[in-house]
């Protein structure tokens, strides 16, 4: 298909839900993606930090082939060997006991909510209910999520929300302590909000987000659905901070480009959930999990993250270096493979123009470059972008 005709059918027959670039992409491999006129591109989005192994990384190809040949998906009715394994992995590498497998980011979250709510009842009775979120944050868009979500841009129009959300200042300690209380269930939180504009929430906030959570037996939620696996150069974000939570959410990154979610809980929490209290059909199944257990087996193969955080130095001083050329003002943010560079409103029209010189990358908040390349890009592949960046700079800013 072309992309007239793409067009043309997607706009017939697609809800039309997503401001998208007239594009399509049809073929990809490593760091490049091809479209369907055959231009090629390399690729600094990821399908939003999914694709963290490359794309058409040969082991998963493999592993996708391997499965599909002995089965896809049976029920959780029934054991399923390559979940447990999966869940072994993450525990393994995590300060959890246990899983829940679903298929979305939003699914995870919704799963920790309804997890924490659970906790609380049963611990502490049924007015602890509440649930704390960060302003700009992002956690999906189901009712429970977007109303967890601290940005109305996303809740608009989908009145009622559910009730026992509240929302705090990044940052802002006195906001916190008075917005958590004995009614509190969980508080929620990206170790590095992305779509918020790539903010790390800092080392002593977070501190002060588990030691006010700890004084009123509140849960301690990460949503690591886009800073999580290796993405900022450790395996899980919060491992920058130092701090634990209770509760983590995953997808993105999980299945490499296969449906995954996970909820991760300490043991004492994870007890909550009994058998009929949460489920999802697809959740977990063969193909998802046997693909999980390879991009973890890959992700925590001997010096992979090292080389995600050197890498990740490299384009982080690149990128300052090309902001300061141009007189931008911020500072870069993020660590590892996931990057910000704050400009002006000026910052749309250069995704457009890097598109169209071959870099795919994208914006937030109107006015931050994003870049999200795979964990696997090469420094050469980051001196290309670099330069099609400083051609875009040049003709832009
Ligand atoms: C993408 C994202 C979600 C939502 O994930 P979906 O798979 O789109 O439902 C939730 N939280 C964060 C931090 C995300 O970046």
């Amino acid at each position: 298909m072309n992309i007239e005709t793409i067009l043309t059918l997607g706009k017939e027959h697609v809800m039309n839900t997503y401001g998208r670039l007239p594009m399509a992409l049809v073929k990809g491999s490593g760091t490049w993606v091809w479209d369907s006129e055959g231009n090629q591109y390399l690729d600094f989005v990821t399908g939003l930090a999914v694709t963290s192994l490359g794309h058409s990384h040969p082991a998963i190809v493999e592993t996708i082939i391997q499965q599909a040949e002995q089965i896809l998906h049976s029920s959780n009715v029934y054991w399923i060997p390559n979940q447990v394994k999966l869940a072994k992995l993450l525990t393994d590498n995590s300060f959890a006991d246990k899983v829940f497998f679903c298929n979305s980011g939003a699914e995870a979250n919704e799963g920790a909510i309804k997890l924490a709510r659970k906790f609380a009842k049963i611990h502490y009775g049924q007015n602890k209910v509440n649930i704390v979120s960060l302003k700009n944050s992002f956690h999906g868009r189901t009712l429970a999520t977007l109303t967890a979500t601290g940005q109305t841009k996303y809740q608009k129009g989908y009145e009622p929300l559910p009730v026992g959300f509240s929302y705090v200042e990044m940052n802002n300690v006195e906001e916190l302590k008075g917005a958590v209380n004995e009614n509190t269930a969980a508080v929620i939180v990206e170790p590095v909000q992305g779509e918020g504009g790539v903010y790390p929430i800092s080392r002593d906030y977070m501190i002060k987000i588990r030691e006010t959570c700890d004084e009123y037996g509140a849960l301690l939620i990460f949503d690591e659905v886009q800073c999580g696996l290796g993405r900022t150069g450790k395996l899980f974000a919060h491992e920058w901070t130092g701090v634990t939570p209770d509760i983590m959410t995953l997808a993105k990154a999980l299945g490499n480009g296969v449906p995954i979610g996970a909820v991760l809980a300490k043991d004492q929490v994870a007890a909550s959930f009994q058998p009929g209290d949460h489920a999802s059909t697809f959740g977990g199944n063969h193909l998802v999990t046997a693909v999980g257990c390879k991009v973890m087996e890959i992700m925590t193969s001997e010096g992979f993250l090292e080389e995600v955080r050197n890498k990740g130095q490299y384009f982080i001083e690149k990128l300052q270096n090309l902001g300061q050329k141009y007189g931008a003002k911020g500072q870069v943010r993020g660590m590892g493979m996931m990057l910000g560079l704050p400009l002006d409103e000026k910052a749309p029209d250069i995704v457009a123009f890097c598109s169209k010189q071959g870099l795919l990358i994208n914006c937030v908040g109107g006015r931050t470059l994003r870049f999200l390349p795979p964990l696997t890009v090469s420094l050469s592949e980051i001196d290309q972008a670099m330069e099609i960046l400083d051609t875009a700079f040049s003709r832009c800013l």
